[in-house]
């Protein structure tokens, strides 16, 4: 999730496509009871405009941002309509089987509603497809305790997360960049290789070192990447290994710096083979059956509850209670809430 801080303020600001990611499936979408109907280009529109709303849920405040990408008024209604631009229209494009555009189109109407006082908005959700004339627009009418109701489910379910995301961008990059060395002693050799290190992913360039075992390769590469994500120089640190003993030395690396920043999370990721949570615990995946994963039953709805409530709830669970996240904690998790890895 992607939120932005006022650095002057602290002030913590969400877009609306960001909250659009939490809508669940296509049958919370349409809920069987909305019913967009196809319409022409509509003449005269009125422009855009850029909308907020400030929000608070649970222990967390910030600011809901969207944009109306046109807006058409007449002296009974007011129109807001949202542009996607996908691959190809087909008989199956719909609002209703794209739910995160649709959650998008609902905050964003229900932003347009508090900021004009609108009791009901009508939503024109339009697909486009890039270099080519082909559109297809759909409009449905909402009353403001509507947009509300679903607004709030999601800005309900996305607020964990926008925590999360905030409390790093506060306080978590800040941290890395001042972090100590996390050893009592550098040992010789390793300060340069830090400063190289340092140097190249600061200037965007590569660096290839080649150095004895046991000058401690593993924390000499790792603590100045966190140092220049701490910088913002990187975005991810990505550190590969073939081996399972140097990554355990990786994460056992990145616990030690957590001690520091309680805000860093790093991931273990291995192959399918070794994660699959329907293998037997001897890392053979596929092994339920002889099937393929598209029968896999930890796809779609399990026990009522589609895939990505179980989603969020398995990455709320381990982003909230773990600093080092390794493959047999995710391999556990995703098991408890019936998940692929
Ligand atoms: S989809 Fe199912 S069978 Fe396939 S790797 Fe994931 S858990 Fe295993």
């Amino acid at each position: 999730m992607k939120v932005r801080i006022d650095t002057q303020t602290s002030e913590i600001f969400v877009g609306a496509d960001e909250i659009a990611y939490f809508a669940r499936s296509k049958k919370e979408a349409d809920g069987g009871k909305l019913c967009f109907v196809s319409t022409d280009a509509e003449n005269s529109p009125f422009g855009g405009k850029d909308l907020s709303l400030p929000i608070t849920s649970g222990d967390i405040s910030f600011t809901l941002t969207g944009s109306a990408d046109l807006i058409y008024r007449t002296d009974e209604t007011v129109t807001l309509e949202k542009f996607r631009q996908i691959g190809r229209i087909t008989g199956r494009t719909n609002p209703t089987r794209d739910p995160v555009f649709l959650a998008e189109g609902f905050l964003c109407a229900y932003m347009l509603c508090c900021e004009e006082h609108l009791p009901a908005v009508t939503l024109r959700l339009t697909y486009t497809v890039q270099g080519r004339e082909d559109a297809a627009s759909f409009i449905c009418t909402f009353a403001e305790n509507v947009l509300r109701h679903m607004s709030e489910i999601l800005i309900a379910r996305a607020a964990p997360f926008v925590a999360i995301q905030a409390e790093k961008e506060l306080h978590g990059y800040p941290a890395l960049s001042d972090m100590a060395f996390p050893y009592r002693e550098i040992r010789e050799g390793q300060r340069d290789f830090i400063y190289d290190t340092y140097r190249a992913l600061k200037s965007g360039g590569r660096l290839l070192v080649c150095a004895p075992t046991g000058i401690g390769k593993t924390i000499s590469a790792l603590y100045p990447a966190l140092r220049a994500l701490g910088g913002r120089h990187v975005d991810k640190v990505f550190y590969l290994t073939a081996k399972t003993v140097t990554g355990n030395a990786a994460a056992q690396a990145c616990r030690d710096m957590a001690v520091q920043v309680p805000q860093l999370r790093a991931v273990m990721i291995a192959s399918k083979e070794r994660t699959c949570a329907q293998s037997d615990g001897g890392f053979r995946h596929n092994q339920w059956q002889g099937r393929d994963c598209r029968m896999c039953p930890f796809i779609g709805e399990v026990n009522r509850k589609p895939y990505e409530e179980r989603r969020d709830a398995a990455m709320l669970e381990l982003l909230q209670n773990h600093f080092v996240i390794d493959t047999g904690m995710l391999c556990a998790v995703s098991k408890k809430h019936s998940l692929c890895p």
